[in-house]
């Protein structure tokens, strides 16, 4: 929108958080809350192509600030931009060029403690910068469109490394993968789904998607068919980082949703702080009757499992049980823990 009044910043700033606490103003629709977020990039000057062109870059700039922010225009956007540009070439090049790997964690049943499952976490090996972490590329990856195909390579991988480790274990191992909002709601994502799973020749209930909250809550008629398809072949369904979003746990009772991961931020203080311990409670308390079943996530020491454990947590993953692996590790790790409890 165009503002042609505005004498200084600051009066386009008021404009900017106003409309901010607009969109940010819950909507009820059909019983369901839903939360709308934006970003906003402010440019001044005279109006012209040049203006859109750099409020379009200074949004990208209030994306990266996370939820419902505005930023201005300056130089460093433009530096900001470019480096975008930048590496969302590279990430269009790293899928051929083999630079993307995947780790693997293990996901532990706590009573009786068992790994059941591995979690297939995505690595970027960039040529000069080495390896860059997720969060530092998923976002452009998803607002690039590009996590489509690499969400893809990583269903397929992951499918066919579950499948080899439970020929080499001789037991069944789940495998999850984490899944993007752009991915879910690609019309043919079911059907890719079902081509990982044929070709690794894996059982449809040893796969768990983990999908974030922001995906559910948004949910839209098409995706809600999608997991309802998902389920109906057996696949597992988890909602990841439970707590940091907005979904509300009753609201989860109205989608197939199978297991609940809670975020580490609601476990990494419950050893030291009341308060944080009395947050996991209520979690756990409003989740087991509603039949789900709960991770708890960024478990690093044994009085966190203790506490979790005896919340009645079902699982758990972190550091303390093991921390992200490439395959080999990962196998290794796993076929020393089961010739150990069988001896
Ligand atoms: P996530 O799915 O919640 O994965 C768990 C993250 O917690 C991983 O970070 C893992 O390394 C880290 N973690 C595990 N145990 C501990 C612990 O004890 N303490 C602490 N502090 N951290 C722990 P990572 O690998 O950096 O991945 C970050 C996020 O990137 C993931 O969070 C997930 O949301 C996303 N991600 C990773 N791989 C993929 C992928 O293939 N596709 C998509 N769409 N997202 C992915
Ligand atoms: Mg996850
Ligand atoms: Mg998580």
């Amino acid at each position: 929108m165009g503002l042609t009044s505005v004498q200084e910043p600051a009066e386009a700033a008021v404009v900017a958080e106003r409309l901010l606490d607009q969109i940010g103003t819950p909507i009820d629709i059909g019983g369901r809350h839903l939360l709308i977020s934006a970003s906003i990039g402010i440019s001044l000057g005279e109006s012209s192509a040049e203006l859109l062109k750099q409020a379009d870059a200074a949004m990208y700039r209030a994306k990266g600030h996370g939820d419902a922010d505005y930023a201005f225009y300056d130089e460093d956007v433009d530096q900001a931009a470019l480096n975008r540009f930048k590496r969302i070439a590279e990430l269009r090049e790293a899928l051929g060029q083999e630079q993307f790997t995947l780790a693997y964690q293990p996901v532990v049943n706590l009573e009786p403690f068992e790994v059941v499952g591995l979690e297939a976490l995505l690595r970027w090996q960039h040529p000069t910068l080495g390896e860059v972490p997720p969060l530092d590329f998923i976002p452009l990856a998803e607002a690039s469109g590009l996590i489509v195909p690499i969400g893809r390579w990583v269903l397929n991988e992951a499918c066919l490394y579950a499948t080899r480790l439970r020929q080499t274990l001789g037991r069944d191992v789940g495998i999850a993968v984490n899944v993007s909002a752009r991915q879910l709601q690609h019309p043919e994502f079911v059907d890719r789904v079902d081509a990982a799973l044929e070709r690794a020749d894996l059982p449809p209930s040893l796969l768990t998607l983990e999908l974030t909250e922001s995906v559910l809550v948004a949910a839209g008629d098409r995706v809600e068919l999608q997991l309802a398809a998902l389920k109906e072949r057996g696949v597992k369904l988890a909602l990841d980082d439970f707590g940091t979003g907005y979904a509300s746990l009753a609201y989860l009772q109205r989608l197939p949703v199978d297991i609940v991961k809670i975020d580490r931020s609601f476990t990494a203080m419950i050893d030291s702080g009341a308060e944080d311990l009395a947050l996991l409670e209520g979690i756990v308390g409003l989740g087991k009757p509603l039949g789900l079943q709960l991770v708890a996530e960024g478990i690093e020491r044994d009085a966190q499992r203790g506490i979790v454990q005896d919340l009645g947590c079902d699982g758990a993953q972190g550091c303390h049980f093991g921390r992200p692996a490439p395959a080999a590790a990962a196998t290794e790790a796993l076929s020393r823990r089961s010739s150990a409890s069988a001896a």
